[in-house]
């Protein structure tokens, strides 16, 4: 890891990249987290997911009268998980024929 992947990390409580200054995750952080977690999108959505809640715990407290960002696409609409055989939804013959009408009797 570099200084530079090192340096774009967020700065609390407002959440602004301490290198680069713009929101974190900005494109680098991005980029690193990427590098970082590899395939392992889930994972990585979770650790933004907990960074997210940690971000709007601070918001809340910085100032009532700014307008809440929209945290959902700055911290986790950047991440897309593949569906897995196993999250597709129950097709009819997993039913296992109980919608048959020949097998009521
Ligand atoms: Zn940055």
């Amino acid at each position: 890891m570099t200084v530079n992947q090192v340096d774009h990390v967020p700065n609390r409580p407002d959440w602004a990249c301490k290198q680069c200054g713009r929101p974190w995750p900005c494109v680098t952080a991005k980029m690193n987290l990427l590098r970082e977690f590899g395939c392992a999108h889930l994972s990585l959505r979770l650790y933004l997911a907990m960074q997210m809640h940690e971000a709007i715990n601070d918001a809340g407290k910085l100032s009532a009268a700014q307008p809440m960002p929209d945290f959902y696409d700055r911290f986790l609409n950047w991440v897309h998980v593949a569906p897995t055989a196993d999250s597709r939804p129950a097709q009819p013959d997993a039913l296992g024929g109980l919608n048959d009408e020949s097998t009521i009797v």
